[in-house]
């Protein structure tokens, strides 16, 4: 069947270098890229015009159940290829992401908003360092050997079966790849459902896996609405595990499409409302920093942004001051997301940026003091201030939900347990972060705050072999690190009674 290929990028110059990144439109099953069943598509759009790049196929009930048959085949094919051998497959489609990073991180900033410049220095060397540090895991996954009454016994662990991945747009690749790499290393077939609002990476991405010589249907790669396509593999009797990443509102659907049905296994790495917590011991220019890009980065949408800045009473106007004065020393740069020179893209489209206006102004009327920003950019795409409110209150609504999007609400404590009172007295509990040079502090500290995980001097880093995910309303399950591979596991026990000599 022809496939229409009409995705092809605007040619960025970055640097002298010119890219035309072109991506078939098609969803990937069995290794072929194919139309929707009933012919469905969404129109993919570039953030920073408002503007539609091109259509690419929805998938619906019909082409889930397709890509179910496809894994299921797809799943035989990959227990015959000998561990080692899926560990080699993960290092090539590293190599390959390696040699397509330009493409890929162009189609991350016209897709999804994402600077070219954060893709290329984080995403994506992510992504890679992930698919390496679990291919390393390709001859490392056994079990163990327990005496029991009567005889002896061994465990060891097997793949689930046919799993899903449902990802979300913020960064897209790196995402979807802390799930595919520990998905395949333990066995399994994945149907990665990408975010309806930025899907290409994922076409490009499927090419690869293509290249690589995967077996057919070990990854199958969709996209469509997360109530259709999402919903349809939550519900599927034969998927034994959803990984998601995304809202607590769609989370909830999917923990209850699974309990209505298989009883799948179900982990969900959901949103966040991070506190960073500021000492008056601390080294206060880095500080600084880190509270910045903690809720810059991005546009501020990560789900482990720094949102909610608690700095100590004594140093509480100097660093107010200062954050506000850094922000006037460092004007950024709004504008194609492909530019180098560019800081600030446009946030992901037109319900995000409304949402995020709207909070802005919820905060301007709550009383709490505009330090700077507070508004959109220009009128075309969808471009938003760097915005930071200061007093806010404990109760103020841009205290307590998560915007996602760059704003940073700022307000004072006094002693160590009347910030971790406020840091704990939320929902979520993803990421936090603190600020001190005292050794006995931070250890108390950290271990008192209700989170994931919390970062001393900096904020939210990432490696592959360090796991990452929640507790509270943020979520279950873990992605990263040996912690994850658990997750896309099961235990069998074989147990041998030993006879007495006769
Ligand atoms: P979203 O929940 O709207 O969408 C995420 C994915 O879920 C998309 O692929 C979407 O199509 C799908 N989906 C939507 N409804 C569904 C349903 N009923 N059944 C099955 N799938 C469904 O979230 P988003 O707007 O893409 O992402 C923003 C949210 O994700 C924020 O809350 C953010 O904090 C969270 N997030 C969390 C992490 C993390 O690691 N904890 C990382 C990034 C984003």
């Amino acid at each position: 069947r022809v496939i229409a290929f009409v995705l092809t990028l605007i040619g960025a110059i970055i640097g002298g270098w010119v890219t035309k990144a072109t991506v078939p439109s098609g969803l990937f099953i069995h290794n072929e890229f194919i139309p929707s069943v009933t012919g469905q598509t969404l129109r993919v759009e570039n953030p920073s015009t408002g503007e539609a790049l091109g259509t690419i196929s929805a998938a619906g009930k019909e082409d889930i159940d397709k890509a179910v048959e496809s894994a299921k085949a797809g799943l035989q094919a990959w227990k015959a290829v000998p561990g080692p051998a899926k560990g080699r497959f993960l290092l090539k489609l590293a190599d390959l992401i390696e040699r397509d990073a330009q493409d890929l991180a162009s189609l991350e900033a016209v897709d999804a908003g994402v600077l070219y410049t954060d893709s290329m220095g984080m995403n994506i060397p992510q992504a890679v360092g992930c698919l390496r540090y679990y291919a390393g895991w390709a001859d490392k996954i056994d079990g163990k050997v327990l005496d029991m009454d009567g005889g002896i016994a061994y465990t060891h662990r097997e793949p689930l079966g046919v799993c899903a991945a449902i990802v979300p747009w913020n960064a897209p690749l790196m995402i979807t790849i802390w799930k595919l790499a520990p998905a395949l290393v333990t066995g399994n077939a994945l149907i990665i459902k990408s975010s309806e609002m930025s899907p290409l990476y994922a076409q490009r991405l499927a090419q690869l896996v293509k290249e690589v010589g995967i077996p057919a249907g070990v990854v199958n790669i969709v996209t469509g609405e997360g109530a259709i396509a999402g919903q349809s593999l939550s519900e599927h009797m034969e998927v034994r595990k959803v990984a998601f990443t995304g809202s607590g509102v769609a989370g909830r659907k999917i923990l209850q499409a699974a309990s209505r049905t298989n009883l799948k296994k179900v982990s969900l790495e959901l949103g966040g409302k991070g506190p960073s917590i500021v000492f008056d011991d601390c080294d206060l220019e880095n500080a600084l920093l880190w509270t910045r890009i903690g809720i810059t980065a991005n546009n501020g949408q990560i789900c482990a942004a720094g949102s909610r800045i608690y700095v100590q009473e004594s140093i509480y106007d100097r660093f107010v001051e200062a954050y506000q004065k850094a922000a006037a020393n460092a004007p950024t740069v709004a504008g194609n997301p492909l530019d180098a020179a560019t800081t600030k893209g446009p946030v992901v489209n037109c319900t995000q940026h409304q949402k995020i206006l709207d909070y802005i102004r919820q905060g301007k009327e709550s009383g709490a003091r505009l330090l700077f920003g507070g508004e959109r950019i220009g009128d075309k795409g969808y471009f938003v201030q760097n915005t930071a409110f200061a007093d806010v209150a404990d109760d103020a609504t841009i205290m307590r939900e998560e915007i996602f999007g760059p704003v940073a609400s700022i307000a004072k404590f006094s002693t160590e347990e009347d910030v971790i009172a406020k840091a704990n007295d939320s929902h979520h509990g993803l990421s936090a972060a603190l600020f001190t040079n005292d050794i006995n502090r931070a250890h108390r500290v950290t271990k008192a705050i209700e989170s994931g995980q919390v970062t001393v001097n900096a904020w939210a880093m990432l490696s592959p072999n360090v796991p990452f995910g929640g507790v509270k309303e943020s979520g279950f399950g873990r992605d990263m690190g040996e912690d994850a591979m658990e997750s896309w596991t099961t235990v069998k026990a074989v147990k041998y009674h030993i006879l007495p000599r006769l």
